[in-house]
């Protein structure tokens, strides 16, 4: 058997393949804001001069909410069913410097997540599409 093909959930969100993974965003070159994902144009100032910059690793855990229920598909596409479903983190990751960036948290525990807390950025599949590809998305995990 060979390994599935490896695709990104989408172009542009994150550098892959790599050993290295970094969310993409874009860096006003007028005022310096950044966005993810990337943006055209900068929402603070208008100026349409960005460029694509690759975002910190780490960051901290600002807030977060617990997903308690299986959300309703479409427009949902995740894994689970309603048999194995887990609650899971979504949360917003403050990148020093740069943004917060909204994601699903991969924890095993979600009682332990708390504010403040080192976070790390990680590729993994998500789902496998209907053509056996291995659907990669990103993810932000505790630390350990
Ligand atoms: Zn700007």
């Amino acid at each position: 058997m060979s390994a599935a093909k490896q695709i990104p959930i989408a172009e542009g969100l994150f550098s892959w393949p790599s050993n290295d993974p970094r969310l993409l965003g874009s860096k006003c070159v007028n005022c310096g804001v950044v966005m993810f994902p990337a943006q055209k144009s900068c929402p603070a100032c208008c100026g349409e001069d960005v460029e694509v910059i690759e975002m910190a690793r780490r960051g901290k855990l600002w807030t977060w909410t617990i997903q308690s229920f299986l959300p309703n598909r479409p427009p949902y596409n995740g894994p689970e069913t309603a048999e194995d479903f887990k609650p899971f983190g979504v949360g917003y990751v403050e990148l020093p410097g740069e943004t917060r960036v909204e994601a699903r948290i991969k924890c095993d525990d979600v009682d332990s997540l708390r504010i403040g807390m080192d976070m790390e950025l990680v590729v993994e599949k998500y789902i496998r599409d209907d053509n056996g590809n291995d659907v990669m998305a990103y993810f932000f995990k505790p630390v350990e």
